[in-house]
């Protein structure tokens, strides 16, 4: 990296803008290659100069908040691209995004498809819906970040869908648009994606039994991401990704596919920059404290995520094991155990990688602590 870190006030987001670009254009490349519409996720990463570059390029949004769609519209994507999600979505949010004609409420279960009826109707609006079903399919990672399962919170479940739609043959105010699905995050084997494509498959085939064609199919994000080798694998493969999508997803004619990506756009292009504070010897091990916390980075603390962690300042002739870990006062203020580094010491300049991707955007200020500044490198 050639960039000047001993200049920056520490714990600092490194932000590769290059990197985005890069992943942006190949992200691009191979999508219109099917003709694919890819939204991004905002939540993974919500830096307002990402947003707008992200935009740019001609990317829809995926959101889950109210306040994510009145973020992207006003980072410039466009609202017939911007899709919302989330199983609580509020009075106020679903008013929100009515008022501003977005592509798709993607619904989680009858009481918010009638809510939004009732609303659409008040405002004589007729709202778009997809109906994120949740197809049983396992996604092979961790539980926390597993939304596909029938004990998840998520979606609509296969054995209610027939009720559901019966249902919604009474109501005025909404629109059967879409079907949406979205099994998890940090999904690297991609035959899991394989299995999602048979499960639509089956399921459209129950549309079809129905005489329903929905305009599009959505299948949510997931793509995962190299943490362990962050070098050699910069970006995901997005050409193998969407040739899944292609060679195994029955669309039927006029039908378009949709996708909502949020780690494998921005995960690989963000670093955590730290410093050490002191290096303390205990019995049995010794720990590198260091200025940057779980209050910066939370996913070690919270799903055991790895992420690889480098010292920029050392030459790497004696090597040493170290628990690194924050200032917090919580046990689960951890970012590795007993990793292998170059002999370090107090004032050593840390890198965590691959920290773009919901990093910053779960930072708390627990402790008081002020939150890591952001620099935008490459
Ligand atoms: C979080 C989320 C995504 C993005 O997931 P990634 O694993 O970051 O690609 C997409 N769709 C929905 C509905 C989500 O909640």
């Amino acid at each position: 990296m050639a960039i000047d870190y001993t200049t920056i006030k520490t714990p600092a987001y490194l932000y590769d803008l290059g990197l985005l670009q890069q992943t942006l254009n190949f992200v691009k490349k191979e999508a219109d290659a099917f003709d694919y519409h890819v939204h991004y996720a905002l939540k993974a990463n919500n830096n307002p100069k990402i947003l707008e570059l992200i935009s740019e390029k001609g990317f829809g949004a995926d959101c889950v908040s109210g306040n994510e769609v009145e973020e992207a519209l006003k980072r410039g994507f466009k609202k017939e691209e911007i899709a919302f999600a989330g199983v609580g979505k509020t009075d106020d949010e679903i008013n929100f995004a009515l008022e501003n004609d977005i592509f798709s409420f993607n619904c989680e279960s009858l009481p918010e498809i009638e809510v939004i009826n009732e609303l659409a109707f008040k405002k004589q609006k007729i709202a778009p819906l997809a109906l994120r079903i949740n197809p049983n399919v396992d996604a092979n990672t961790h539980k926390y970040i597993t939304t596909g399962l029938d004990e998840n919170k998520f979606g609509i479940s296969l054995w209610e869908l027939e009720s559901i739609l019966d249902r919604m043959k009474a109501m005025k105010n909404v629109q059967l648009k879409g079907l949406h699905f979205h099994i998890g995050s940090q999904i690297t084997d991609l035959d899991t994606f394989k299995n999602l494509c048979n499960r639509i498959n089956q399921i459209q085939e129950q549309f079809y039994a129905r005489q329903i064609i929905v305009e599009h199919i959505n299948v949510g994000g997931g793509l995962g991401i190299n943490y362990h080798q962050p070098d050699e694998e910069p970006m995901s493969n997005f050409k193998s990704y969407f040739k899944i999508f292609n060679d195994f997803l029955e669309l039927r004619p006029m039908q378009q596919l949709h996708f909502e990506l949020g780690r494998s756009i921005v995960g690989q292009m963000g670093s955590l920059l730290s410093k050490v504070i002191y290096v303390k010897k205990a019995s049995a091990k010794s720990f590198l404290i260091i200025d940057a916390a779980m209050t910066d980075l939370i996913r070690p603390s919270l799903y055991q995520a790895f992420h690889k962690i480098e010292n920029l300042s050392s030459n790497g002739e004696d090597q040493e094991k170290y628990d690194v870990v924050g200032p917090v006062c919580e046990s689960s203020d951890i970012f590795a155990k007993s990793v292998t580094l170059p002999s370090s010491k107090r004032g050593d300049y840390i890198l965590i990688r691959s920290a773009g991707a919901y990093g910053q955007v779960m930072a708390s200020n627990y402790n008081m602590r002020d939150n890591a500044q952001v620099v935008f490198i490459g």
